[in-house]
């Protein structure tokens, strides 16, 4: 992982902002949250949670209630899911080397810090296609992950 700074931070941090944007539009009653994957300069795929189908709506439903099998207990499609998936109908030939560049709205509707990252599907999603890079708002600053490293990561990932 390596920390971004001056020209290179100001013009991620752009991205950053970007998918914050795209944030806003999630109708998730948990948590909003924004993707998008960049390459060369251009944005090749965007998303945000929302439920599967526009319909499949779990977000009231306590985590706690699906059983220990069932493996992704979130109630929405995940943002970085959902850019994959565009980037993948709208721009295929270009996903390989891309960058994905991820935000969480607070409360406010202001991007928050992301804490140290967790989600395997997206992991190992990213990773499958050939995304290059990860990139996540922390406190210490914009935070570029290898993607094979931030998947590996994931898994090693301990709470408390
Ligand atoms: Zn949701
Ligand atoms: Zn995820």
């Amino acid at each position: 992982m390596r920390i971004l700074s001056g020209v290179e931070a100001r013009r991620a941090m752009r991205s950053v902002l970007k998918a914050g944007e795209v944030a806003s539009k999630s109708g998730c009653g948990r948590a909003k949250c924004g993707s998008i994957i960049v390459n060369n300069g251009k944005i090749i795929g965007e998303g945000f949670n929302s439920s599967a189908g526009g319909e499949d709506k779990r977000c009231g439903v306590s985590k706690a209630d699906f059983d220990l099998k069932v493996t992704d207990k979130t109630c929405c499609v995940h943002a970085e899911q959902r850019a994959i998936m565009n980037a993948l109908s709208r721009n295929g030939d270009r996903i390989v080397g891309s960058r994905l560049y991820f935000a969480r709205l607070d409360k406010e509707g202001e991007v928050s810090f992301a804490g140290d990252p967790y989600c395997t599907i997206c992991s190992k999603m990213a990773l499958d296609v050939g995304i290059s890079e990860f990139v996540l708002f922390r406190e210490e600053g914009i935070c570029v992950f290898d993607t094979k490293e931030y998947n590996d990561l994931s898994f090693e990932y301990m709470s408390g």
